[in-house]
Parts: structure tokens; C-alpha cells; sequence
């Protein structure tokens, strides 16, 4: 052990020890064996709140202050130390303050010297307060629980979620084909689909023949399309697409039939026009086509195929027909009609 001090009379090293346990924050605490009698420093008081000295100077003190939960544990601590079945005291627990509230302290203990009979003569040791400490663990502990608790119940609700989310989803794709195969609509353009123009057409054919009325189908195709979206980008090459239908639309009557067949391919249902006319009504769609800037310097061409629907037509042979003069047009050079 180093030495601080080198005294020369009891009294002045009682003096110095003294003033040292008035000024320490710490609680000591000095136990007799003999005699049963503990002393206590100013601190130890202070700690805890109670006036110097009030307490008896004896071990019931200490053990009278040991908060209930901790106390069999600190005895069995202590006990183990004085018997020499443990080679140190160090133990946390609380000890009761004097507004009855507990501070949870670190006690470590020495012993100082035996008795003959090898019990402790005596012990002494210091209480220091780690009260923040153990409430900031406290604190960390319960948030951790928290948390943990937070996060099953937050992977349980994730799991929920996503079993309902794939239940709507799955719902909503089975809404979405019912209201497609109910729909008679191009999304894009918002003419009427391959869909809608077939049912048109079986109706027309039948009509035609019924009142032995003149029937005509064209179809078009724009000239070298996937060079415009190289050029421009597919973005614009949509809006081309959309422009170019609200154009048609414009540009026929009322009773034809428009419709887009797929992709930058359309049809046309000419009700009541030969195929001398259809070929005049497609002519003016093919020139007003041709010069309709979609935006500056923006123009593009079509190719068509005109036929004229006969009694002995089944729908195929008006779809081959048709077909083969859109074929025509377009090896003949684009921007033309093809017609059989
Ligand atoms: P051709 O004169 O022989 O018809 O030449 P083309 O380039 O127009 O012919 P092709 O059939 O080889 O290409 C058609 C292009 O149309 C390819 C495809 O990317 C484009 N296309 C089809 N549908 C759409 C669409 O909805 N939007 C856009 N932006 N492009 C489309
Ligand atoms: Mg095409
Ligand atoms: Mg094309």
C-alpha cells in the first residue's frame, strides 16, 4: 500500500484522516468485528441524505438500509468475503435515502485483519454512488426491450401487410383484365381496339349483305416508324401515334368505323363505300396525313390497303386481302395506297 502520509503523533494523522472523510463525496465505512461497532464517514450520510451521525454505529444500520430486493443477495456477497470463500467484496445494490427513495451504490470492502480464531477483526470499505450509471442502464435496457418488442411487431405487421397488399394486387390485376376484356378502348390512342373493330366488322359484313349495301376496309401503317422512335424517342413517338388518330378521327365520317389494329397499324370500317371510294376516302387521308406537321419539321407518311368486301367474304380472307395491299403499297415505296 503507498503511504500519503508520514505523521508524527496519532493526532496529527487523525486530524489529516478526518478532514479527508469530511471533504470526500464518498461514503466509507470502518467495521469492528470485535466490537461490533461501524464508523461511518460524513460522506456516507451525505450521500444518502440523512444528517452526520444520526444512525447507530453498528451493522443493523447498514443492513436496515439495503433495499429488500437486494438484500439477501449483499449478504450472501458478504458472507462469502468473510469466510474467504470469495476473494473480493464488490457488489451494486441500493440503499435507502432518506426521502425513502433507494441510490444505487458500488460497496467495496478489504479486510484489514483476523481474529485468532481467523474471523474478521476488521473491515473497511467505501460506498460511491452510481446511481446515473445504473439509471441510464436501466433506461438503455427498457428501450431495448421496446424496441425489440417494436420490431416483432413491426416484422409481424410488414408480413400482414404484404400478404394483404399481394391479396389487392392480385385483385386489382383480375380487375384490370375484366375491365380490359370489357373495354372497347386503346389506352394510347382512345380509338377503339382490335377488339372492338372486329365485333364492328363481323356486324357490318352482315349488314352489308343483308341490304346489299356497298362495304370497304383499309388498313394503314406508318411508313419507317421505328425510325422516327430511333430518332425521337419512343415518348414522342406515342404522342405521334395520338396525334395521328385524333387527326383520322377528324378527317372521316361519323358512321366509319376507326380502329388501332396494333402497334403503328390501323383499320378503317367504310360502311356504304365501294372501293372506288374508299380509294378516294384513303387518298384524302393519305395527303392530309403526309401534310400534317406534328410539330416543326415533324412529318410522317403512311401506307394503305384498300379492299372491297364481296358476298363470298369470310372475315380471314378481308384481313388477307387487305394485308397483301398494305404489302403492295409498301414495296411499291411507302406513302401509297395498295388495293385489291
Ligand atoms: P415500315 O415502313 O415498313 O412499316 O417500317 P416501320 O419501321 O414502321 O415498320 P416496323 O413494323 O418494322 O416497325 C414498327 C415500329 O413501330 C416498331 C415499334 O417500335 C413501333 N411501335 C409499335 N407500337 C408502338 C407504340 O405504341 N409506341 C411507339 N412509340 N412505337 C411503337
Ligand atoms: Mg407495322
Ligand atoms: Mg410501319
Amino acid at each position: 500500500m503507498k503511504h500519503t502520509y508520514s505523521h508524527n503523533s496519532v493526532t496529527d494523522s487523525d486530524f489529516t484522516l478526518n478532514a479527508i472523510l469530511d471533504l470526500i463525496v464518498e461514503g466509507t465505512w470502518d467495521w469492528n468485528g470485535e466490537t461490533g461497532h461501524v464508523t461511518r464517514s460524513p460522506g456516507w450520510y451525505r450521500m444518502l441524505g440523512y444528517e452526520v451521525g444520526i444512525f447507530q454505529e453498528n451493522v443493523f444500520t447498514w443492513e436496515n438500509i439495503i433495499h429488500p430486493d437486494d438484500y439477501k443477495r449483499v449478504m450472501a456477497h458478504f458472507e462469502q468475503y468473510i469466510t474467504g470463500k470469495s476473494t473480493q467484496y464488490l457488489i451494486e445494490y441500493r440503499c435507502r435515502k432518506s426521502d425513502g427513495s433507494y441510490l444505487w451504490i458500488v460497496d467495496r470492502a478489504k479486510i484489514l485483519a483476523y481474529k485468532d480464531d481467523g474471523t474478521v477483526s476488521r473491515m473497511v470499505g467505501a460506498h460511491h454512488n452510481i446511481d446515473n450509471k445504473k439509471r441510464a442502464e436501466e433506461e438503455v435496457s427498457k428501450l431495448n426491450k421496446l424496441l425489440q418488442q417494436g420490431n416483432m411487431s413491426l416484422d409481424n405487421l410488414i408480413k400482414i401487410n404484404a400478404k394483404e397488399l399481394e391479396k389487392k394486387n392480385q385483385e386489382l390485376e383480375e380487375k384490370i383484365k375484366e375491365v380490359a376484356l370489357l373495354s372497347d378502348i386503346d389506352p394510347l390512342t382512345s380509338i377503339a381496339n382490335r377488339r372492338s373493330f372486329e365485333r364492328e366488322l363481323s356486324k357490318e359484313v352482315l349488314r352489308s349483305r343483308r341490304y346489299h349495301h356497298p362495304l370497304s376496309l383499309a388498313i394503314f401503317d406508318i411508313d419507317l416508324f421505328k425510325n422516327i422512335n430511333d430518332s425521337y424517342g419512343h415518348k414522342k413517338g406515342d404522342l405521334i401515334l395520338q396525334k395521328l388518330c385524333q387527326l383520322i378521327s377528324a378527317n372521316i365520317r361519323e358512321l366509319d368505323c376507326f380502329a388501332r389494329w396494333g402497334g403503328e397499324e390501323f383499320v378503317l370500317i367504310f360502311p356504304e363505300l365501294t372501293l372506288e371510294k374508299a380509294l378516294i376516302a384513303t387518298e384524302k387521308l393519305r395527303t392530309t396525313i403526309s401534310r400534317y406537321e406534328i410539330e416543326p419539321n415533324l412529318f410522317i407518311t403512311c401506307s394503305f390497303g384498300v379492299t372491297e368486301c364481296t358476298d363470298e367474304d369470310t372475315i380471314e380472307d378481308l384481313f388477307q386481302r387487305i394485308d397483301e395491299s398494305l404489302y403492295q403499297a409498301k414495296s411499291k415505296g411507302r406513302n401509297r395506297i395498295g388495293s385489291l
